[in-house]
This record gives structure tokens, C-alpha cells and sequence, in this order.
């Protein structure tokens, strides 16, 4: 059997996100499910369109989470042509000229000014798709000195057909379809002429991709079909969008576009590479937390969706809370440490054994890293809100509670959990109050906050000097 081999082709436009993680996700998890090759090619052609940085911000996001290319042009193989478009503008040129003297392709002389005043003029007569009006076809101008574009001569009304493993049969008309330009007039192939020779020299099997290229399909069939070529299988990956069902984009209101945006904000790569493979492709079971190794077995290229896929930052964040809980702990300080805002929180003056019990009281309620600093507070320089100030009045609490807690927290030898645990016991029979009316005015006297994580472990870490100033702070 053929080594299966896909490839991941973006062009230098812009950083890695969701939507091109996704199609990356899909062809790495093919190729390894069938023990294949995954490849990266950069697809920069588009000169004027390259940004920069964004070829560093590709490999860059993707090794962080996981999509290891076994070839690119940082690791190239001998044998599959080049790994950047930008090195292969002669192969295209020979190929380009290979068509023109086979008669498949043709030069146009028309300029750009000629080409949109024909365009305006079909527009005009209310044709809806304008085609090239062949008009350099016949022409037998062969003036080399005049620029000129290569353009594929498009076979007449022959029905093109795709078995798009997405899509099952879909079906083109080439009267649909104008001769298009494989070679500009700088010498610089288009897209559907460069993907195609890539593809063939790559020894390509499967191409998945997005389905704004379904289009773009039939163009490549035909120079397939010119070349005498074996096509690859195609499978069009249904669009990803927002919460109000638009295509998800920068603009998306919820969700965060961009993997370097999820990476700042302390989102774990695992649990990245887990969500995106669930748009727009499901598992035969109800499982939802996977592994990389498991989503390798798991994959299924029966199983993507015919649907578009909605990105639910809800989902997304439960997810990555479900990572952080599997985490060690020694991990998780070292990741979540990373994240406390130092400017806030002065850290270095404090004990590391005291501030890893902090942290590790969060483990379980972290959605993402960064959300640490919203509990830090009461460790470090609590002031009482007004809101709060309002809940503690509520509970009207008797002065000698407040002064038999002071008393007891005073004579504590040991302050540890247990021993404030017993006390708040004692407090709860003696005064009677139980539930909420007990526990509540106990962590805002003791941690001037409504909200934390289990108080009698919280109490202990704030530490007792701390813990009294808290109560007699509050008048
Ligand atoms: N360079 C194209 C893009 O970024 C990829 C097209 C393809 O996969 O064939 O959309």
C-alpha cells in the first residue's frame, strides 16, 4: 500500500489560529492514525500578502502544541521537491512551459485595464460569474517582449467529479469555469498551479483542508488531469463559527482567535490540541477528554462532520479546567506560577513551601492560568469591599462571637487546619448558627471575603497575625 502522506499548507499571511490549528489537527491525526507522514509547506507566493513573523508563529504554536511536522523546510526530505513555494518559481515555470507546448495553455497579452473593462461589460449584461473571453486563445502573437500571463485552458463543458470524503459526490460543470491564469506576467505561479505540482512531488495522498477551498477543486482537477497526474483524495472540513453562527474570525466576539492568545492567558497545550480535534470531527463514544496518543487511535475519517462546527469557549475552558486537574502537582505550581501577576503579588519575599499549599488550593477551581490572580487577594493585601461590608451586616452578629473567635484564633498554639476546624465547630454549638449563618461571617471576619477556597485550610494559610488584624480591621 501507498505510504500515506497530507500536509499542512499555509500561506505566510497571518499567525496560527483556530481555525488553520484545526486543519493542521486533522491532517497530523490522519497521517498518524495510518502511521504516515505529516508535512509542512509554506505556501507564500502571495508576495505582497506575506506577513512577517507569521512563518515563526506556525512552527512556533504548533510545536508547542504537539502537531510535529516529520518534514518541512527546517527538516526537509530528498526527493519531495521543496518545502517553500518562494524556492520553487523555476519547477513552476517548467511546468507552466510544459503545458504551453502540449497546447493545454496559453499566453494572454491582455492587460489588467482590457480585463476589467471586459469584466464591467459582462457584469453590465447581467452575467453573474465573468469568465476570461478567450480573446488571446487564438492569438498568434508570440512577442516575448510584451508581458504576459500563462493561462490553463479550461477543456469545454466536461463534468468534473470529486468523492470528497467530507461531501461524498460533488460535481462541477468546466463551463463554470473561466481559463485561469497558472503563471502570472512576474513569473510567479497561482495558487492552483503550485498547490497541484507541490502536492504531485510530495507524493500527497490525502488533502484536507477548509471548505473555502471546495472551489478552487475543479481548477486543480484539470491540471491533474493535464499533467496525467493521479489526483489526491480530497475532504473539505466544514467551517468553524462563532456563537452567533458566523464563520469564526479576530472579530468573533466570545472565543479568542489566535493560539498565542490561549497560550498567554494559560491555556495548556494538551487540552488545545483535545478541543480543536472535537470541531468538526467526533469519536465513537461518549469520551471527551483525550490524549494526543489517543486521539491518534481514535481518528476516524468517517467521522467529520457534515455540519459547521460552533466554537464554544464554554467547552474550551471546561476542558482545559479538566487538564489542569490532571496535572501533578509539582507541574502544576511551576505552570501556574508563571501566571501570578508580580506586580500585585510579591512572591519572592514569602516562603515557596507556603505559597505552593496557596496555589495548590486552586487546582481544582482554575479554568485557566491566569485566573490565579483573582484569588490571590486574600493571601496577600485584602482590603474589605463595601459589598462584602453589606453581607457581614446581614448576619448581625453579636459582639462576643467576634471577640470568644479573636480569643480562641489568639490561643491557638498549633494554627493549624484541624484545630480551626474544631473551632469553628465550638463556635457554630455555642452561638448556635449553623450552615451559611455560621460559615459565612467566619470567612469575612477571618479573610475580609465572601468567597474562597475551604476556610479553615484558607484561615491556616493566611497565617495568625494576619487573621486577627482581618477581624479587628472591620468595625
Ligand atoms: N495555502 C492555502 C491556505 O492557506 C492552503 C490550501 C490548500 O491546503 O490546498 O489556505
Amino acid at each position: 500500500m501507498k505510504k500515506i502522506r497530507l500536509r499542512y499548507a499555509p500561506s505566510p499571511t497571518g499567525y496560527l489560529h483556530i481555525g488553520n490549528t484545526r486543519t493542521a489537527l486533522m491532517n497530523y491525526l490522519f497521517a498518524k492514525h495510518y502511521n504516515g507522514d505529516f508535512i509542512l509547506r509554506i505556501e507564500d507566493t502571495d508576495i505582497e500578502r506575506n506577513v512577517e513573523g507569521a512563518i515563526e508563529s506556525q512552527f512556533d504554536n504548533m510545536d508547542w502544541l504537539g502537531i510535529l511536522p516529520d518534514e518541512s523546510f527546517r527538516n526537509p526530505k530528498k526527493g519531495f521537491g521543496k518545502y517553500m513555494q518562494s524556492e520553487k518559481f523555476e519547477v513552476y515555470k517548467d511546468y507552466a512551459n510544459k503545458l504551453l507546448k502540449e497546447n493545454k495553455a496559453y499566453k494572454c497579452f491582455c492587460t489588467s485595464e482590457e480585463l476589467e473593462k471586459d469584466r464591467e461589460q459582462q457584469l453590465a449584461k447581467g452575467i453573474i460569474a465573468p469568465q476570461y473571453n478567450r480573446k488571446c486563445l487564438s492569438n498568434k502573437i508570440n512577442d516575448d517582449n510584451k508581458p504576459f500571463n500563462i493561462r490553463f485552458k479550461v477543456p469545454e463543458n466536461k463534468l468534473y467529479k470529486i468523492n470528497d470524503v467530507v461531501r461524498g459526490n460533488v460535481e462541477f460543470n468546466s463551463k463554470e469555469i473561466g481559463d485561469f491564469v497558472i503563471l502570472k506576467s512576474n513569473g510567479i505561479a497561482t495558487y492552483n498551479f503550485a498547490v497541484v505540482i507541490d502536492d504531485y512531488d510530495m507524493k500527497i495522498t490525502h488533502v484536507v483542508r477548509g471548505e473555502e477551498h471546495i472551489s478552487n477543486t475543479p481548477r486543480q482537477c484539470m491540471i491533474y488531469e493535464a499533467f496525467g497526474w493521479e489526483e489526491p483524495k480530497f475532504c473539505h472540513l466544514t467551517l468553524i463559527v462563532d456563537e452567533t453562527k458566523k464563520k469564526l474570525s479576530k472579530r468573533s466576539g466570545n472565543a479568542m482567535f489566535f493560539i498565542s492568545q490561549y497560550k498567554e492567558q494559560g491555556y495548556l497545550p494538551e487540552a488545545i490540541f483535545n478541543y480543536i480535534s472535537l470541531l468538526g470531527w467526533s469519536p465513537n463514544s461518549e469520551q471527551e477528554i483525550f490524549t494526543k496518543e489517543e486521539l491518534v487511535k481514535a481518528f476516524d475519517e468517517n467521522r467529520f462532520s457534515k455540519s459547521p462546527s460552533t466554537f464554544d469557549m464554554i467547552k474550551m475552558k471546561w476542558i482545559n479546567s479538566q487538564w489542569i486537574k490532571k496535572m501533578n502537582e509539582q507541574d502544576y505550581i511551576k505552570f501556574v506560577t508563571n501566571f501570578i501577576d508580580k506586580n500585585r503579588f510579591d512572591i519572592k519575599g514569602k516562603d515557596k513551601a507556603w505559597i505552593n499549599s496557596v496555589l495548590l488550593l486552586f487546582k481544582k477551581e482554575l479554568e485557566y492560568g491566569i485566573q490565579i490572580n483573582d484569588h490571590l487577594d486574600i493571601f496577600f493585601n485584602k482590603i474589605i469591599d463595601e459589598k462584602t461590608k453589606t453581607v457581614l451586616k446581614e448576619f448581625k452578629i453579636e459582639k462576643n462571637l467576634v471577640n470568644f473567635l479573636v480569643e480562641e484564633l489568639k490561643n491557638m498554639e498549633n494554627f493549624s487546619e484541624e484545630n480551626i476546624k474544631t473551632l469553628i465547630n465550638t463556635i457554630g454549638k455555642k452561638f448556635e448558627k449553623k450552615g451559611r449563618e455560621l460559615f459565612m461571617p467566619v470567612r469575612i471576619f477571618t479573610t475580609l471575603s465572601e468567597h474562597g477556597p475551604e476556610l479553615a485550610k484558607t484561615i491556616s494559610l493566611i497565617g495568625k497575625e494576619k487573621v486577627i488584624l482581618n477581624i479587628t480591621s472591620i468595625k
